[in-house]
């Protein structure tokens, strides 16, 4: 289990990092929201821990960064005392629970726990469609033996053409699905397109086929033929 740790007191971080290391986990430090971001960019975490107060930045808007990029990554964020709003403000941008300073280890080691166990839990299932594989359960994807690393979005995309296979979705159906109440019905969806183009070249890139067929001017089909 990684975890990268998004602290500016040094000594704090580094208290909280042996504690969490003699717990069994794998702990990155960043000690500002620009070392969080860049890490963030090129490596996965199981979980993120993340002080509010950074020197450069609000660690809040590191939230919305990592639902983006992660598909499955747990958001504890750590919050000053009476600062009810950080909470809320973490919550609300996709936190998944919240830690006021000052804390004890051991409640901060619960918290971690009860997160991870959470998201692995969520689901549990495996999809299968060709040499394509989605283990639900620790939201990964795999073409044959390979990972595929995708974005939030495509995911979510795959996951919703692996439950319906052989059938004609719509940009609707799927503009809907994707992003619910979020979406505008007056828009003209073009960015369904882009989502799908993406996640075809990865598929196509990483040794997969072509499953994702256009039906033009009605949709699409995930279909091993059109
Ligand atoms: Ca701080």
């Amino acid at each position: 289990m990684k975890i990268l740790l998004v602290e500016d007191n040094s000594r704090l971080s580094d208290d909280i990092r042996q504690f969490l290391e003699e717990d069994g986990f794998i702990v990155a430090q960043a000690e500002n929201f620009a070392l969080a971001r860049e890490k963030l960019d090129l490596y996965q975490y199981d979980a993120v821990i993340i002080d509010i107060g950074l020197p450069d930045g609000s660690g809040l808007d590191l939230i919305p960064l990592i639902r983006e990029m992660e598909s499955d990554t747990g958001i504890l964020i750590v919050t000053a005392r009476n600062a009810v709003e950080d909470k809320v403000a973490g919550l609300n941008r996709g936190a998944d629970d919240y830690l006021t300073k000052p804390f004890h280890k051991a409640e901060l080691i619960a918290r971690v726990r009860s997160i991870l166990r959470r998201h692995k839990s969520s689901r549990n299932n495996v999809l299968q469609f060709n040499n394509l594989q989605i283990d639900t359960a620790a939201s990964q994807v795999y073409i044959g033996e390979k990972t595929l690393k995708l974005t939030r979005k495509e995911y979510d995309l795959l996951l919703y053409f692996m439950y319906n296979p052989n059938r004609l979705l719509t940009k609707e159906n799927i503009a809907e699905h994707l992003w619910g109440d979020h979406i505008d019905q007056a828009d003209n969806f073009d960015f369904v397109y882009n989502h799908i183009k993406n996640l075809r070249k990865k598929i196509v890139n990483a040794g997969g086929e072509n499953y994702i067929h256009a039906m033009y001017g009605m949709g699409y089909k995930f279909s091993e033929t059109s």
